[in-house]
């Protein structure tokens, strides 16, 4: 049948792969399997097949195509460009065109998470389990993972509806999120505070959405779009739309993917990491005195390699007077990645393990990481002596530390 959405992996898009292999090295897939059907350019292969009509998009090509984590770290070493994440997303979306059985993930990632409402609820009950020491009533599929949120207890109120700050600067409109808004919202409330400190007008729309990443990566391009269209709105007439996971400003950034004149958000976007350590470097935010002691990084695959923002998140540590210890200066996915967890446990545990074998060796207990994903799998996957926190958060204790 071959394709039969308009999101499908174009001929521009397979042809740029030259088969040269200079991906397999750095796909945590391969590495885990060594099968070139694990590898970029084995999946392109596979994309190809179905455009030339060998093959279907099938149970097996979506065996294929589901075991990639979309962590995008092909990207930065092809020699031929080759846009694997766009071209991923359009392959899910065939697959949930063409493979039944997608519908739990359809109403997961469609309905549920966007749902304010929905994921309030639940999270209100996970902070019950949490408080009550029940979370061994959890699942045990998801258990692990869960281990990993942040205690829910003391998270403070959303940011959705705050609007403040000089505007000297600017005018910021912040991407609250679904889960970060939820799970994570001393991200967001450091970020209003920081950016507003830097002379920006920050205003967080009540009209806004669920990015939807979770959506677009999983193939699921109605939501994906649905949603897009609706951020459209709510984020017009910013000089920036900032997010504070990676994944989400990743997701911005690609925007014009996903809704029509898309541009007008995705050429704003910007991560938080970017935003702040600009602050710093223009002496909005200033740079602090002191030595704070070693912390260790990790560097979420969308922005690092989606993004290629490698710089910034070092930046931010270092103006807070930590010594940066590297863990990882390849940049492996941490198999947290979205729904993968859920997809491929073995694998997303297998590489959970081998990250958090990677920051114990760093020899510090203080972690940065800049995305929840990566963060909730760095807390389950290290015990409870270590703290993860984002960059900025870092940045805002030191701030506060110095008077
Ligand atoms: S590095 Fe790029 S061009 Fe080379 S095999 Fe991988 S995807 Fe193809
Ligand atoms: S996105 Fe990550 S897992 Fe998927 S092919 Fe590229 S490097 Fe491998």
């Amino acid at each position: 049948m071959g394709w039969v959405t308009d999101l499908h992996p174009t001929g521009s898009e397979l042809d740029a792969c030259v088969q040269c292999g200079l991906c397999l090295p750095v796909c945590p897939t391969f590495r885990l399997t060594g099968r070139e059907t694990a590898s970029p350019r084995g999946r392109l292969h596979a994309m190809s097949a179905v455009r030339e009509g060998v093959s279907e998009v099938d149970d097996t090509f979506a065996g294929i195509i589901d075991f990639c984590l979309g962590c995008r770290a092909c990207e930065p070493v092809c020699p031929g460009m080759v846009p694997y994440g766009r071209a991923l997303e359009g392959a899910r979306a065939e697959i949930v065109a063409q493979v039944p059985g997608r519908r739990r993930r359809k109403i997961l990632v469609g309905s549920l998470i966007p749902s304010r409402l929905l994921l309030g609820v639940g999270t209100r009950a996970l902070a019950m389990l949490q408080k009550l020491r029940l979370t061994g009533l959890i699942p045990r599929r998801f258990r692990r993972t869960v281990s990993g949120v942040r205690p829910l207890a003391d998270r403070g109120g959303s940011v959705l509806g705050h609007a403040g700050g000089s505007g000297e600067a600017g005018t910021v409109k912040l991407l609250a999120g679904c889960i970060q808004d939820e799970w994570f919202r001393p991200v967001n409330q450091t970020a209003v505070r920081l950016l507003e400190m830097a002379g920006y007008r920050v205003e967080v729309p009540e009209g806004q959405t669920c990015c939807g990443a979770l959506a677009a990566h999983d193939g699921q391009a109605d939501a994906a779009r649905r949603l897009a269209e609706q951020n459209m709105g709510a984020f017009a007439g910013a000089d920036r739309v900032v997010a504070t996971a990676a994944g989400c400003s990743a997701h911005l950034a690609g925007y014009e993917h996903w809704a029509p004149g898309g541009v007008a958000v995705s050429g704003k976007a910007m991560d938080v990491t970017v935003a702040v350590s600009r602050a710093i470097a223009d002496g909005l935010l200033p740079t602090l005195e002191g030595d704070r002691g070693p912390i260790a990084i990790q560097d979420p695959c969308h922005l690092r390699h989606a993004q290629r923002v490698i710089a910034e998140p070092r930046h931010i540590l270092s103006a807070a007077g930590y010594t940066v210890i590297e863990t990882d200066p390849a940049g492996m996915c941490c198999g947290a990645a979205g729904l993968y967890f859920m997809t491929n446990p073995e694998a997303s545990a297998e590489l959970g393990d081998r990250k958090a074998d990677q920051v114990r060796r760093a020899g510090v207990t203080r972690v940065a990481s800049a995305n929840p994903g990566c963060e909730m799998q760095l807390r389950a996957h290290l015990d409870s002596g270590y703290d993860v926190r984002h960059p900025i958060e870092w940045y805002l204790q030191a701030l506060e530390g110095s008077g």
